[in-house]
């Protein structure tokens, strides 16, 4: 689907034609998000809010309407509700430092899931040892579905706040967050989804989820990289303190007192990346151009058709095989052992097939699946069956080679 807008997918590697499988890792960008950043560097480049003169005028008003932009995307209330981070790892961080100073006490309860990207584990962690408070993990079933009545009986009323992926960028499953916000919201506790790899995939509402914060990156929705998202509901934005202290975030500075920003520049400190907000609006456009149903069910459909064609390589095993998937397939090859997942990328690689192997920054999963790694490959709205076609000759190829 729309291959030819992204001009790097013509690129030769090893003299054969590329195929990109490794699209949970990053996007590549179409041409529309490219000559958004070349207008921006070439048309208004110039800092924003800060200036009285025209090109910081354009250039302010540029960046707010991607606030607007992005608001509309997740079905945020306003732009209010919109900070801009780095990226996913950037707004938990920041989620975390804020929300921990505000909320959290010796003896308090953070859950997260089993399933998680280490940064949906680690800025937890690091505030749980700050703080002194407990860090409590939601277990999988055996079919690695989250175990809902396991996290039902987690929740304390020590708990102060749960945050858990919307999609695993292992396994590429949905995981059941309306029943997750529905059980935690009943115990007054607010819920952070993290997007990163739902974002790119599938509409988003945050209002009808009624997520308290929502985070995702730029990158991984065919944007420039180095540029992300927190939601958050405006009462909560209002409540918490800011993350980060600089320019922008303050209303006035004296040494004996300073006062902070309204939302939601509270929680900008310093000059953000108003070229790639720019170019992330376009890429928006873009999606909501083709429609991001279609965009899932054409994802839904390659997965579908990859886990098929994979099901004839009697040596390969899938997680979560059979699941639902949005994007993301893993998988191991086994003859007498599990091949080492590098191996098998490496030689996938030297036949232009770009694939993902190792822990996926998610160890604790990996561990659970008592693997060294999977191999990965993972689906962007550019991919057709004959990727998967090429990718699975290469792949039967490649277990010819190592057994
Ligand atoms: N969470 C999930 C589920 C992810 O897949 C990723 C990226 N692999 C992240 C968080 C971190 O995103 P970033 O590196 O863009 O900050």
């Amino acid at each position: 689907m729309n291959r030819a807008d992204f001009p790097i997918l013509s690129e030769k590697v090893y003299n054969r034609e590329l195929v990109y499988l490794d699209n949970a890792a990053t996007t590549q960008k179409p041409q529309v998000v490219l000559d958004a950043m070349m207008y921006g560097y070439t048309h208004f480049n110039a800092n924003i809010h800060r200036g009285v003169h025209y090109l910081s005028q354009v250039a302010t008003a540029h960046h707010e309407e991607a606030r607007e932009r992005v608001a509309r995307f997740i079905g945020a209330r306003s732009g209010k509700e919109i900070i801009f981070t780095k990226g996913t790892t950037d707004s938990i961080n920041m989620l975390a430092y804020s929300f921990g100073e505000a909320e959290v006490r010796e003896g308090d309860e953070i859950i997260v899931s089993y399933l998680e990207h280490h940064s949906n584990i680690v800025p937890w962690q690091m505030l749980c040892e700050r703080k002194k408070a407990i860090l409590k993990v939601i277990p999988l079933k055996e079919d690695l579905t989250i175990d809902v009545e396991a996290f039902r009986a987690l929740l304390s009323d020590r708990t102060r706040l749960v945050s858990i992926a919307q999609v695993s960028n292992v396994l590429g499953t949905l995981n059941p967050i309306e029943a997750i916000i529905r059980i935690a919201h009943e115990r007054h506790v607010p819920v952070c989804i993290d997007g990163a790899q739902s974002a790119p995939h599938m509409k988003i509402d945050v209002q009808e989820l009624d997520c308290d914060f929502f985070v995702c990156s730029a990158h991984k929705m065919y944007a420039p990289t180095g540029l992300g998202v927190l939601y958050g509901k405006e009462q909560w934005l209002q409540s918490l303190p800011p993350a980060e202290g600089g320019g922008e975030m303050i209303e006035h500075v004296r040494f004996e007192h300073t006062t902070y920003n309204t939302l939601p520049y509270k929680f900008e400190a310093g000059t953000p990346d108003f070229i790639g907000t720019y170019a992330l609006a376009a890429a928006l456009d873009y999606l909501d151009g083709i429609g991001m149903d279609k965009i899932r069910e054409h994802e839904r459909e390659l997965t579908r058709y990859c886990e098929e064609q994979l099901a004839g390589i009697p040596e390969v095993v899938v997680y979560a095989a059979g699941q639902d998937k949005y994007g993301a397939v893993s998988f191991n090859v086994r003859s007498e052992r599990v091949i080492h997942p590098f191996d098998v990328g490496t030689l996938l690689d030297h036949q232009g097939i770009a694939v993902r192997t190792g822990h996926h920054c998610a160890e604790p999963l990996i561990d659970y699946l008592g693997v060294p790694g999977t191999v990965r490959v993972s689906f962007g709205l550019y991919n057709e069956k004959e990727d998967v076609d090429r990718f699975v000759e290469a792949l039967k190829k490649a277990i010819g080679m190592l057994e």
